[in-house]
């Protein structure tokens, strides 16, 4: 028994627990009733779950034109015929691009920018691709870029830097921000009001 009374049943759940819990969301509690589930799955089910974590990792990487998470680079979205690529809609991160297809309404491109600039965290404009997404805007001059960066401190930060760089007047900026709450984060917000957040962009120039 150790010194706080608690009974550690095993190591190896105990290591589990400790895994799962360093999930993004997952507290505590969450992350024992995880193990205990894994634990009682059929053993099938959860060798099928490890070779997908594991094929995740070895087998995705990022498109060098978008620097989405992607099996094939460039990604199937940069290389397809039918998206608008005169239209770049500028994200954090892969998730924030899969939220906004998951709502079948948008037909251009992406650029996902790593992160947002956090200085805080020592996170500059140099940790992100930003000098990657100039040099592809000044070559490919697109129409229209959204900024689809979350309505947070860092997220207006970011969006007000990318403005600040963009130095042709001819493109239009818009940035989403409607229907999105404050401090909110785009990944976690409905198909049905990202949609509508798409759709009222508000024009910065
Ligand atoms: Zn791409």
């Amino acid at each position: 028994m150790s010194s706080n009374n608690q009974v550690s049943i095993s190591s190896i759940i105990t290591e589990l627990i400790g895994h799962l819990g360093q999930l993004p969301g997952i507290g505590p509690k969450t992350a024992e009733r995880l193990a205990f589930h894994i634990i009682k799955a059929p053993e099938s089910k959860i060798i099928e779950l490890s070779k997908s974590l594991e094929k995740s990792k070895q087998m995705l990487t990022f498109c060098k034109i978008c620097f989405i998470v992607t099996e094939n680079d460039p990604c199937s979205i940069c290389t397809n015929e039918y998206r608008d690529k005169s239209v770049l809609c500028i994200v954090h991160d892969s998730i924030d691009a899969y939220a906004i297809e998951n709502t079948n309404s948008y037909t251009g491109t992406y650029h996902i920018l790593n992160g947002s600039i956090s200085p805080i965290n020592g996170i500059g404009p140099q940790e992100l691709t930003i000098s990657n997404l100039i040099e592809r805007i000044n070559k490919s001059t697109p129409k229209e870029i959204i900024i689809a960066t979350n309505p947070t401190i860092e997220g207006d930060a970011t969006s007000t830097y990318i403005i600040n760089q963009i130095t042709n007047n001819e493109i239009k900026i818009s940035r989403l921000a409607i229907g999105i709450p404050i401090g909110g984060d785009l990944d976690y917000t409905d198909n049905k009001t990202l949609t509508q957040a798409f759709n009222s962009r508000q024009s910065i120039r």
